[in-house]
């Protein structure tokens, strides 16, 4: 029999705002511990919170970006329960009327389009940490009350490479909108992993095992490879798999038992007394629609269709946004933009990787850049004199043009002078010529090529050819 693994993911997302969720502490990692703390976030009996209203804009801004519906009355609740990093002893959240509802995920996999359908994505609050030493414990209470939306897949992912693919989609969009920084190195984004298998074609859901807290992408995928075959293993084996949370250990690459969930734990949620209902209005809405970018995957096919580039040039260019904002101010303007994109990747975004130099930084313009290509266009440069132009314009700012006539680059391409080089590069390869003479074709290339170093690059290579071509014809 054939089994299929039916996956559903919950990802944890910090919203990059500067304050906290219901006060003025910053929302800053790395502090000394329990320096970004006030009776507010730590759950001091009599405060009241208030809602961050950017927390509020970036939540509703991620409802637009994931294809959501915001129902225009979404509520708080308390869920209850006892833990040293949760000082209030409950956790403000959304459970029955959540901000944003439904939505999808396009992404691309194995270049097929995919989509993973959202159930909703609702905002809570993150709680402190615990660090764990010798002979004692520790709570750190600055990332309480961090603003944290939750986002929650249906259960419609297949594979361990989709689930890995959708996460690094999701991450894109977040980033890409200043939703959030989404560094996983700093517990920024954090998944819960649910997963079931059953026999192929059936329509009842397996048990559902639960692994909990996988703070990297790779960890999420590596858990599943390893969970899918185990529960396909155990139920081959006639095992009843139970229905519990797992820890994903990424040493030994296993998945192991924490503890049984036969029964859901009862929270006693109940709306938030001290918080209104958050009900936006259409102005308030329509202020945050204009946050709304547009999204990795469509600057991607833009650019591939505009522009007529190969996934891999559109691809730099969604990785790296402003390298691509920069090609866009001038792609327009040229007849070529494959062209145009060879030079900003393999030249340009090559110098400012090797010098560590930011686009920001850059001593010329994209209109010096676009001129540059034009010298190159019409015959006064050749490609190869371009490129040490270019290291010049790079190294000092000038401009292509005074480059080219301060040191003297402009192209040959005057017949008469490129006769008497050829004449010497014959002269001085008297095999070669002989070769071409009868016959082998390639022994052209290697005279052109005496050419150009006799020239210092400044022969026009085509002009070259032509001339060599006639000359040993006679
Ligand atoms: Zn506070
Ligand atoms: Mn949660």
């Amino acid at each position: 029999m054939e089994y299929e693994p039916i996956i559903g993911l919950e990802t944890h997302v910090q919203l990059k705002t500067k304050s906290k969720m219901w006060c003025g502490c910053p929302n800053q990692y790395g502090a000394d511990p329990n320096t970004q703390v006030c009776p507010v976030c730590l759950g001091m009996p009599g405060v009241l919170p208030v809602a961050n209203e950017e927390a509020l804009r970036l939540t509703a801004l991620t409802g637009y970006l994931l294809n959501c519906d915001l129902p225009r009355h979404a509520r708080f609740d308390r869920k209850n329960y006892f833990y040293p990093d949760v000082a209030k002893n409950y956790q403000i959240t959304q459970l029955a009327l959540p901000s944003t509802i439904n939505g999808h995920v396009d992404f691309e996999l194995n270049g097929k389009t995919e989509r993973v359908q959202l159930t909703r994505a609702h905002l809570e609050e993150d709680v402190g940490k615990s660090f764990h030493y010798d002979r004692q414990s520790g709570v750190d209470f600055n990332r309480g009350g961090v603003p944290l939306l939750e986002i929650i897949t249906e259960p419609c992912i297949t594979t361990a490479d989709m689930a890995h693919a959708y996460l690094n989609a999701l991450k894109d969009i977040l980033t890409y909108a200043g939703i959030s920084d989404c560094d996983m190195e700093k517990g920024m984004v954090r998944c819960d992993v649910n997963i079931s298998v059953r026999p192929k074609g059936t329509a009842e859901l397996g048990a559902k095992v639960e692994i909990k807290n996988m703070n990297s992408f790779s960890g999420v995928r590596r858990a599943l490879q390893y969970e899918i075959p185990r529960q396909i293993e155990a139920i081959q084996n006639n095992e009843t798999i139970a229905q519990e949370t797992r820890r994903w250990d990424d040493v030994a690459g296993i998945t192991e038992s924490m503890r049984n969930k036969e029964n859901a734990h009862d929270y006693r949620y109940f709306p938030d007394p001290d918080l209104m209902a958050f009900e936006p209005s259409e102005a308030w809405l329509e202020e945050v629609k204009k946050g709304v970018v547009e999204l990795p995957l469509a600057r991607k096919r833009r650019f591939m269709e505009q522009y007529k580039l190969p996934d891999g040039d559109a691809d730099v260019f969604v990785n790296d946004v402003s390298l691509g904002d920069y090609f866009e101010q001038i792609a327009v303007k040229v007849e070529q933009p494959k062209a145009l994109a060879n030079w900003v990747i393999n030249n340009l975004q090559a110098k400012l990787t090797e010098s560590e130099t930011s686009l920001q930084e850059l001593k010329f313009d994209a209109a010096a850049l676009l001129e540059l290509i034009k010298l190159v266009d019409s015959g006064k440069i050749s490609t190869k004199i371009a490129q040490t132009v270019f290291v010049e314009m790079f190294d000092t700012g000038k401009s292509p043009a005074a480059i080219v006539e301060e040191k003297g680059l402009v192209q040959v391409s005057d017949s008469g002078a490129i006769e008497t080089l050829c004449q010497q590069a014959i002269e001085a390869n008297p095999g070669p010529a002989d070769d071409f003479r009868k016959g082998k074709e390639a022994a052209l290339n290697f005279l052109k090529g005496q050419v150009m170093k006799l020239s210092r690059g400044k022969a026009n290579p085509a002009l070259v050819g032509e001339v060599l071509k006639r000359i040993l014809n006679g």
